[in-house]
């Protein structure tokens, strides 16, 4: 009380002092400038003619607000309380003809990982069952393979694995490698809901990791997937000795496919002995808060999904992580062949930041309601903002 008495004689004495001139100067001033580009590019608008500068232009951007442009997008689109849980397990492990520089199941590098067999049917399931248990809401089957050339059997294996999660009420995911047109369409069938299939890194740097498929290998197995109806998974991993640059490049690639792909795992390297990669340096925090935030605010109704490399960042990491707009995590004890987070240190990383399990979503692929170009709607619900649908 005492301050405002004593500062509103203040106010209306500058206001009475003012002559009318500098008054006419205040009214010329023009408006302030936006604080940065991340937060002119903020509008949530799905758009699909980013200029890479552009999104150099957000990437750069003062972090802090970045951050704080980012957490608004994601508000627009989502519920900033849901992340999805999704498990992932390796089907078949190790023994891969490619040679990525950074994966410890290649063939060509010696490393712990020990080549296996396709997994049995009551095993896959199993898994399957407990990880809906643990609240995991889409379950993602992967297979350490160049493509699925010469595996008929394997493959109509996994096409019944598929049938039968899906049976389960799960979103269910694959990573298989190449797949051709039909092959992508057999999937579709069986109910798979999304196909993962990383570009990795910028078309630059890409042959720098992996010499044994082309980037436009990569982006054609991505467009079979598309058009079969099935929705893409594609992101990439950063800590591979890449510059700032590739990793916009490869946020421009993917915020400029005529759909942006329904989700993208932002990976941060884990370093395995006996990889061309074994000796990186860890990835900091602030440059995944960065590419998390950008990617949010170049492909706003993605999921985002904060992947390898969680387990090296602490609880307030992963909060600063789902405050630039990642709603999606790996559940699990392993990521295929690397360590994961430990599930009860999730449920209580849950409960301390509020977050809820995100329930599945089966209108993807072929069934999305949003068109490119076509700002979403919106509607507000108890002072939040959710898309209608
Ligand atoms: S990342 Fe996939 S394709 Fe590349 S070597 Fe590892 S298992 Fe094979």
């Amino acid at each position: 009380m005492h301050l405002i008495r004593a500062f509103r004689p203040l106010r209306l004495r500058a206001f009475h002092t003012t002559p009318l001139s500098h008054l006419a100067t205040l009214q010329q001033t023009p408006p302030p400038q936006p604080l940065s580009v991340a937060e002119r590019h903020a509008t949530g608008i799905l758009r699909t003619d980013w200029t890479k500068q552009e999104v150099q232009d957000i990437y750069d951007s003062p972090l802090m607000e970045l951050l704080f442009n980012a957490a608004k997008v994601h508000r627009l689109h989502f519920n900033p309380r849901e992340v999805q849980q999704c498990t992932l397990l390796s089907i078949k492990t190790g023994g891969c003809t490619e040679d990525c520089a950074y994966c410890p199941q290649s063939s060509k590098y010696s490393t712990n990982v020990k080549a296996s067999k396709l997994l049995q049917e009551d095993t896959v399931l199993a898994a399957a069952k407990k990880a809906k248990e643990a609240g995991s809401s889409r379950f993602c089957m992967g297979a350490a393979w160049r493509d699925l050339h010469g595996r008929k059997t394997n493959f109509n294996t996994i096409l019944n694995y598929v049938k039968e999660i899906r049976s389960m009420g799960m979103e269910v995911c694959c990573t298989l490698g190449m797949l051709t047109p039909t092959q992508a369409q057999q999937l579709k069938e069986a109910g798979l809901t999304a196909y993962n299939h990383n570009l990795d890194t910028s078309r630059e740097y890409y042959p720098k990791i992996i010499t044994t498929r082309s980037y436009d290998e990569r982006l054609e197995t991505i467009a079979n997937v598309r058009d079969a109806g099935i929705s893409v998974c594609s992101g990439g991993i950063i800590g591979l000795g890449e510059k700032a640059e590739d990793r916009v490049g490869m946020l421009w690639t993917l915020a400029t496919m005529v759909e942006h792909p329904e989700s993208v795992p932002v990976n941060a390297l884990l370093a395995v002995e006996g990889t061309p990669l074994g000796k990186q340096e860890p990835v900091q925090i602030w440059e995944m808060v960065r590419m998390i935030a950008t990617a949010r605010i170049v492909m706003p109704t993605s999921m985002i999904r904060l992947s390898a490399g969680r387990v090296r960042f602490s609880q307030p990491e992963q909060a600063l992580c789902f405050m630039a707009g990642a709603n999606s995590i790996f559940t699990g004890d392993k990521l295929l062949t690397t360590p994961n987070n430990a599930y009860t240190d999730d449920q209580k990383m849950f409960d301390v930041l509020g977050l809820v399990p995100k329930q599945a979503n089966h209108r993807q692929g072929s069934d999305k309601f949003l068109d490119v170009g076509e700002a979403p709607k919106v509607e507000a619900k108890k002072g939040e903002l959710f898309i209608e649908g």
